[in-house]
């Protein structure tokens, strides 16, 4: 179910509990800032999800309360795990989303990158 991206941090969220070690993952990528993992329903032939380690509920979130230094070592990550992947070339797309209309379901923020295929339209139409 759709969760609002400003909602307060609820730590037993399931990404909460995979960084804590609590809940198994398949990890491509960690360095002091990130987590990155495969996402338990690939929805291309490479779907893999970037967590930040600090506690942001979405995007919004992110963006306006994390440091300049967790800012910029989330974002190297994501661009370093996609290299990672062998994604550069064909490339692939990045996907955040934020809150109710955009289908969040996991109160925790995260980057999908999403590749191994054409990804065809940006946006599905309604
Ligand atoms: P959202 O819709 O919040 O942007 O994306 C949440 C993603 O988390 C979904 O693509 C979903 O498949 C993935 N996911 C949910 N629970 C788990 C889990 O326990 N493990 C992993 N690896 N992925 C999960």
């Amino acid at each position: 179910m759709p969760v609002s991206g400003l909602s307060p941090y609820d730590d037993s969220n399931i990404f909460a509990r995979i960084l804590r070690g609590e809940i198994p993952n398949r990890t491509v990528y960690e360095d002091e800032w990130v987590l990155a993992f495969h996402d338990i329903g690939p929805q291309a032939p490479t779907h893999v999800l970037v967590i930040p380690k600090g506690p942001y509920v979405s995007f919004a979130d992110f963006s306006a309360k994390a440091s300049d230094a967790e800012i910029a070592g989330f974002m190297r990550a994501v661009g370093k795990v996609a290299k990672l992947l062998g994604l550069e070339e064909p490339g692939y797309r990045l996907i955040a989303n934020m809150g109710e209309h955009s289908g969040q379901e996991v109160p925790h923020f995260h980057m999908h990158i999403v590749g191994g295929r054409p990804l065809g339209r940006m946006v599905p139409l309604a």
